[in-house]
């Protein structure tokens, strides 16, 4: 396999992008001078040395000059304990953060469940999941924040099916309300939708 053929299978692993963006984002290297691969190099580098996986809610935070193992969000005490927000990706973590209507704690499942999956437990982080859930006492509800399509659905139906086997029987287990629109993803709701489909959530 030549550099070109290596690097655009590169890029066709990336979320979203097909083997012709793939090759176009190759010659668009080749055609830019060198500094910026360089540049893009080192950027990648970087990332890999300042950001840390959070070993509470699983999210990518910037480790700052303190090597703490835990984010900002999970190591502030101010937080409601009683509630944990599943979600499915840092970005919607992200999205409900910036909507600043919930002030629990969260959990970044890392993917979602396909209908028909076969292999649910290597999609999403499960065993990681129920070892959060089981070590924290303070857990009354769950929040299920799912985006409002089919994956969304299904992954909720897989998480609740789940809990229920992890002996967590007293929690009471939430979703979102239809706030949200069918076909939305959390990563693009507006805050005051958030913030409504947050305070209609059903069980
Ligand atoms: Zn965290």
């Amino acid at each position: 396999m030549n550099s070109i053929d290596k690097l655009t299978e590169l890029f066709r692993s990336f979320p979203g992008i097909g083997p012709r963006q793939a090759k176009r984002f190759v010659y668009y290297l080749l055609s830019r001078n060198g500094s910026y691969s360089g540049e893009l190099v080192g950027a990648i580098q970087e990332l890999k040395k300042e950001i840390s996986q959070c070993s509470e809610c699983l999210k990518f935070f910037v480790k700052g000059s303190q090597a703490s193992r835990v984010c900002t969000i999970c190591s502030d005490e101010s937080r409601d304990s009683s509630m944990l927000m599943i979600v499915p990706r840092d970005i919607d973590l992200e999205a409900v953060e910036r909507s600043g209507s919930y002030k629990g704690y969260y959990f970044v499942l890392g993917g979602v469940v396909p209908i028909l999956e076969k292999e649910p437990e290597k999609k999403i982080r499960i065993s990681n999941l129920e070892a959060r859930i089981k070590k924290d006492k303070n857990i009354k509800e769950i929040i299920l924040a799912m985006n409002a399509n089919l994956d969304g659905e299904s992954t909720a139906e897989y998480l609740k099916s789940k809990l229920t086997n992890f002996g967590t029987s007293q929690l009471i287990i939430t979703v979102l309300g239809r706030g949200l629109s069918t076909g939305a993803e959390l990563e693009y709701a507006d805050p005051e939708t958030l913030k409504n489909a947050l305070l209609h959530r059903t069980k």
